[in-house]
């Protein structure tokens, strides 16, 4: 007898099914388990058999699982008959838990068949897809250990469950119109087809809708109708930030985008991300109103993943004309999470009607952003489908980053296994360092991970560092700040097991171990420790909070006249000679060297973008403007201050802002590449990592890397893991673990 122990994505994904259909084609007798960690077999049968069934086990794995080892030990034979799957027991050891999977081709086919028992039931799942993450209590993956268990299975979908041949077969959310979960709408004595019904009537009519999905609420609206994007827009006190929208099916996205077959693989993964694309036309000229995603190129778009978003679109009623494109935003009051409970959402969600459901989320997932560079993926925001999927990298112990204070994630490790969170969102708010208190909770139970060691940001002010020391201090455990910067190009080393490297930060903010801002920085690091050899040209951040959104405070900064703010109109005169008046007597001034920053003043130098709205805007926008010139630039000046002063010389002298815009790129890539080359000369380490939010921007990743490579060096950037801070608790863990190295 063999006694097999496959560790892995093994649990909620059909594996213990997979196995016994196995055992039964090769005749095996025995049983299959999981223990939680792993999943456990006893195998007897001929030698013949048996080798065959190993095989067969790791090459026809189903598609979600993944295997990462497998032990195997002889054992004597015992008196078995037959091949059953037995009950879970628990053992503690390394946890992989599924991440939510999108609504599969059968199951899709399945709801819209009116001969099919499951015919528009809006919970239809199977062992290939369905809720994993967001309703797991405990593991092991179990239905009592789910939000499922308040929903017993009828005797029909027992037998399914039960039944090995079944596409449900183990499949812990199965259920029915007879014994599932049930849609309503909030507020009205509507359910299920009529609340549904009635929330497709209020959006063709334009109203807003409050639709609860997979990690929380979304809001809806009809892309298309401009009035309705503008009412959603204030009420969600969000003027200019892009909205995603949700196209009924890749035949709709193509209509509007520009879709490469790359894209389109992520769209239509099981994942189901948003995806961000082409737009067809600037502005006017297709369907969805121009104020979805103004000034900007291009459009996040994703694909129904759940039935009840496949019957909002397709739902066989009277209505015609319902849009195949809506607007699916988070519901949440600005700067606080995701909306996940009916109270919340009746209370703080702006809209017409509320479409809810009684199955339980127990853990938030924001959808995933996921961006192109040079063709391949490039995670913007990594939540719904992705998390908690592990990374690799050395490392010992078991260690909870708190992560930064933007874009938050937190990420849980022990040894060589770091889990990173799904999307928390700001936590500069208070609300939120609650959820955040509650989702360390649920998924350190999840993980079964305790950590001995808490790492944070350095930044003294940062909510989240008053969080770490609290919790350090609660329990005891040693607390390790993390320079900002450095977790960033740590966790590009993690994403790409690599261990030295020259690290190059660019990003809008982080506290310098000095005091100063950071953000335009050049390392030399290892897992243990780094050291800063170089960073753009210094300059002063004068005006507090506002420096951050209004870039022609910067642009002032950077000038040596201040005639010529006045020329290019870059604010009143009043607000001119109030800036002039703070740096001139080094009042509320920072030293800086944010290249997220410099974006923001040459956007505003180049009349692009004065004051951003949100975060990024100036240098989205300043990208997208430097995208529509074709002008071939050799860059000439290889220090910030200089390139900034041939932009405004050059602007002063009438040329093409977006050739400018383009100009700004191609300098600054250059210029990176060749402070890398001399590090590289000094320090012989050949291997560049490109980390920090402004790495978002695909020009600029794409320039610098392909400068870089032609001087022979290896570029390591980000793909799986965010270059932005969504991604720096992984860094915070990697240097929490190798700290005593
Ligand atoms: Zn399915
Ligand atoms: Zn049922
Ligand atoms: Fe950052």
């Amino acid at each position: 007898m063999l006694n097999i122990k496959i560790f892995g994505i093994v649990q909620g994904v059909g594996f213990r099914p997979f196995v016994s259909r196995l055992a039964n084609e090769f005749n095996i007798v025995g049983n299959v388990s999981n223990r939680g960690s792993y999943v456990e077999i006893y195998a007897q049968g001929s030698d013949d058999d048996l080798k065959s069934f190993l095989a067969a086990l790791q090459s026809q794995n189903p598609p979600r699982s993944a295997i990462l080892k497998v032990d195997v030990n002889h054992l004597p034979d015992e008196p078995f008959i037959d091949f059953q799957i037995v009950e879970s027991t628990h053992e503690a050891g390394d946890i992989f838990v599924s991440p939510d999977i999108a609504i599969c081709d059968a199951c899709k086919r399945e709801l819209f068949d009116p001969n099919d028992r499951r015919y528009l039931h809006p919970f239809i799942n199977c062992t290939a897809c369905g809720p994993r993450l967001t309703i797991l209590k405990n593991m092991p993956y179990d239905r009592e250990r789910t939000s499922m268990n308040d929903f017993p299975m009828c005797d029909a979908c027992a037998e399914e469950y039960f039944n090995p041949n079944s596409r449900r077969y183990d499949a812990q959310p199965v259920c029915c119109n007879d014994c599932g979960p049930e849609v309503y709408l909030l507020g009205s004595n509507l359910r299920g087809l009529d609340a549904i019904a009635h929330a497709r009537q209020i959006l063709i009519d334009g109203g807003i809708v409050a639709i609860k999905g997979i990690g929380g609420f979304h809001l809806a609206c009809d892309a298309r109708n401009f009035n309705a994007v503008q009412r959603l827009r204030n009420s969600k006190t969000r003027p200019t930030k892009p909205f995603a929208v949700m196209f009924k099916d890749i035949a709709a996205v193509r209509r509007e985008c520009l879709l490469t077959d790359a894209q389109e693989a992520f769209l239509d993964s099981p994942a189901k991300p948003i995806v961000l694309v082409g737009k067809r036309d600037w502005g006017l000229g297709t369907s969805i109103a121009e104020n979805v995603a103004p000034q900007i190129n291009r459009l996040g778009v994703m694909l129904p993943y759940t039935p009840l978003h496949m019957l909002i679109f397709d739902l066989p009623d009277e209505l015609d004309d319902f849009p195949d494109a809506l607007i699916m935003t988070s519901g949440n009051p600005s700067g606080v999470p995701i909306t996940i409970d009916d109270d919340d959402a009746l209370t703080n969600l702006e809209c017409d009607a509320v479409l809810s459901h009684n199955r339980q989320i127990l853990l938030r997932a924001d959808d995933s952003v996921m961006d192109f560079v040079d063709n391949k993926p490039s995670m913007i925001r990594r939540s719904r489908g992705y998390a908690p999927l592990p990374i690799f990298y050395r490392g010992k112990g078991s260690v909870l980053a708190i992560g930064g204070e933007l874009k938050n994630t937190f990420c849980l490790a022990k040894n060589d296994l770091f889990y990173a969170s799904p999307y928390i969102g700001d936590v500069s708010d208070l609300r939120t360092v609650e959820v955040l208190r509650n989702s360390i909770r649920r998924m350190s139970d999840l993980l079964e991970i305790l950590p001995e060691v808490i790492a944070c940001d350095l930044h003294p002010r940062y909510q989240t560092t008053a969080f770490a020391m609290e919790l350090a201090t609660a329990y005891d455990l040693p607390l390790i700040k993390v320079q900002h910067h450095y977790a960033h190009v740590l966790s590009c080393m993690a994403e790409n097991n690599q261990h030295e490297v020259i690290g190059v930060t660019f990003d809008g903010t982080g506290y310098g171990t000095d005091g100063t801002i950071w953000g335009g920085e050049f390392f030399i690091c290892n897992a243990n420790h780094f050291e800063r050899v170089a960073s753009i040209t210094p300059f002063r951040q004068a005006g507090g909070d506002k420096s951050s959104r209004e870039g022609w405070r910067i642009a002032v900064a950077l000038m040596k006249d201040i005639s010529l703010a006045r020329e290019l109109n870059l604010a009143s005169d009043a607000e001119l000679s109030g800036q002039k008046f703070l740096l001139d007597n080094n009042l509320n001034c920072v030293p800086s060297t944010s290249v997220g920053r410099l974006f923001d003043a040459v956007a505003a130098v180049l009349d692009v973008c004065k004051v951003s709205s949100y975060e990024g805007e100036a240098a989205m926008r300043l990208q997208a403007c430097a995208e529509r010139s074709d002008k071939n630039f050799h860059a000439t000046f290889t220090t910030t201050d200089k390139i900034f002063d041939d932009i405004l010389t050059r602007r002063l002298n009438g040329e093409d802002t977006c050739d400018l815009a383009r100009l700004f790129h191609v300098s600054l890539a250059e210029m990176t590449a060749q402070v890398a080359e001399d590090l590289s000369h000094k320090t012989k380490i050949k291997t560049v990592a490109l980390s920090g939010g402004v790495f978002q921007n695909s020009l600029l990743s794409s320039l610098t890397a392909g400068n870089l490579r032609r001087r022979g060096l290896k570029v390591l950037r980000h793909s799986m893991i965010p270059p932005n801070d969504g991604g720096i608790c992984i860094g915070q863990a990697v240097h929490a673990m190798n700290f005593n190295d």
